[in-house]
């Protein structure tokens, strides 16, 4: 089993890649120190002696998705593991904050029910998922119109075949779309020749219209690209699992689901608020890599190191590897949350509303109460409002002023003029860049003992990054002999 470690209290300590605003001032967050809260039976607290390493099975550096598929799949063969977390939580890009009552998710995020590892590792039932309207609601020529998923609301999609979102060829080609990848395997899908989405969308022979009426707005807000430049493997990909299920979010908000992985884990194996600065490859036992913490405490594996951090901190840490560069632009986010009196709400679906137009900065929002009434408190209301794009030149103000002017565009000054900020989440890191030429099914050896896992491994997707855990931690299985698989 592990060294016996105790969880630190916690304390707030985003991610250097999210920037949270509210019109509140907020304290900056501690240093972390994790040494202060852990207790250890080690005799690390004599500060004259050098550091001893504390050994342990394996080390798995990153807590969000990946890092906690790869510990419970290292877990279901008994194998010692350490998590070793920068942050204060698990869940890297998948987190909530509590504020006053209301789920604030890090960034509008959806699960879909359909992703096929997703369906192997989580339990559904717990989760509690709530379902959006399959479909959206596209906003166009001053009004909403529909788009509906035929097979799940057939009247609403009859009714919205000669809406201007789309001709009614469009329409026919989504449902050919949908049954060929529906035929097609998932490696098959990740593995086959690639062009950019746009580029494929254009060769099935959809209208300009809904391009950019439908596509660019749902799909650039799935990629945050609304040039749809990213691989149509990812596109077909997405497009298969939608088809299979459904888009929901937790009750308890998208956290819920790395939390619930996290809470089968031994609570001792997760190390929070613990940076690791330093990965020591160059280590000619290669059966024995450590890892330096930021405070200066040192980790020795026996059995390997397995990296579950974003792309861009893997590059850093992985200096003396051969790794690829981060490839540019990485993909960003900007996510505003207002809350508004439930009578004050112009939407009682629980839909995703588009920006079709081509004016304005909103790609998209919602009314996450519509969905899941546990993201507010009673008699009130969450709206959250996505843009693409970071727009890192835009001051907070600016940018709340010119959401809210559009959205009194769609909704009424008087409908919108009531509503009250909350909180903004700017995220430079939200996925990596997918463009092609791309490789989606990484190897995830970099050399014996040291094996790496994540988004940017795979998909760029929940799916993605718990396919990429469980994968690097049976390479490292294999190669240890501690397990067939
Ligand atoms: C706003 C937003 C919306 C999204 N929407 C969707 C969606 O709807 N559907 C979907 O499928 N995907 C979505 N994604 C993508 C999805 O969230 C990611 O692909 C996935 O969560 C990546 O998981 P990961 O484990 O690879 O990386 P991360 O979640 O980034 O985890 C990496 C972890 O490593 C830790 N770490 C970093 N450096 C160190 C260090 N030096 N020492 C120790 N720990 C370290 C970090 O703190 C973090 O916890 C969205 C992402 C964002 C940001």
């Amino acid at each position: 089993m592990p060294p016996c470690l105790c969880l630190p209290a916690t304390h707030s300590l985003p991610s250097s890649n999210l920037l949270i605003s509210t019109r509140h001032r907020f304290r900056l967050p501690k240093p972390p120190n994790a040494s202060s809260q852990i207790s250890l039976n080690s005799p690390l607290s004599n500060q004259t002696s050098p550091p001893q390493p504390k050994t342990t099975g394996v080390i798995v550096i990153g807590g969000g998705l990946a890092g906690l598929a790869a510990a419970t799949r290292l877990q279901a063969d008994n194998v010692p593991f350490l998590l070793l977390e920068a942050s204060d939580g698990v869940g890297g890009r998948v987190r909530s904050d509590v504020v006053d009552g209301y789920i604030l998710d890090r960034g509008f995020q959806i699960f879909i029910t359909g992703y096929p590892e997703a369906r192997k590792i989580l339990d559904y039932d717990a989760l509690d998922l709530r379902k959006f309207y399959s479909g959206a609601q596209v906003y166009y020529g001053g009004r909403f119109n529909t788009v509906a998923d035929p097979l799940r609301h057939f009247s609403d999609s009859l009714q919205s075949l000669t809406n201007p979102i789309g001709t009614v060829v469009d329409k026919l080609l989504i449902g050919l779309t949908r049954l060929k990848v529906l035929t097609q395997g998932d490696d098959e899908i990740l593995n086959a020749e690639e062009v950019t989405t746009i580029d494929l969308l254009k060769k099935i022979g959809f209208s300009d219209a809904i391009l950019e009426r439908f596509f660019r707005p749902f799909f650039g807000g799935i990629f945050f690209d609304r040039e749809l430049e990213t691989t149509s493997r990812l596109f077909n990909f997405i497009f298969k699992c939608l088809a299979l299920g459904d888009n929901t979010l937790p009750a308890k908000g998208i956290a819920a689901i790395p939390e619930q992985l996290a809470a089968k884990l031994p609570s001792n194996s997760i190390l929070l608020n613990s940076p690791v600065v330093s990965v020591d490859s160059e280590s000619n036992s290669s059966s024995r890599i450590r890892v330096k913490l930021l405070n200066g405490e040192i980790f020795e594996s026996e059995f390997g190191i397995i990296l579950a951090v974003e792309e861009p901190e893997a590059v850093k840490l992985l200096a003396g590897e051969k790794t690829a560069e981060v490839r540019q632009p990485v993909r960003s986010t900007v996510c505003l949350y207002f809350s508004a009196d439930q009578d004050k709400v112009p939407v009682r679906d629980p839909v995703l509303l588009l920006n079709g137009t081509d004016k304005g900065i909103i790609n998209n929002m919602f009314f996450a109460t519509n969905v899941a009434p546990s993201y507010a408190p009673a008699g009130k209301a969450l709206v959250s409002v996505s843009l693409v794009g970071l727009y890192g030149d835009v001051a907070d103000e600016d940018l709340v002023d010119q959401v809210v002017k559009e959205l009194s565009g769609w909704f009424g000054q008087s409908v919108v003029g009531s509503w009250s900020y909350l909180r903004m989440y700017r995220i430079g890191f939200a996925q990596p860049n997918q463009c092609p030429p791309t490789n989606l099914t990484k190897n995830p050896k970099i050399k014996p003992g040291l094996y790496i896992c994540g988004d940017y491994v795979t998909s760029a997707t929940f799916d993605g990054a718990l396919v990429s855990g469980k994968k690097a931690a049976e390479a490292l299985l294999q190669d240890r002999a501690l397990v067939t698989v």
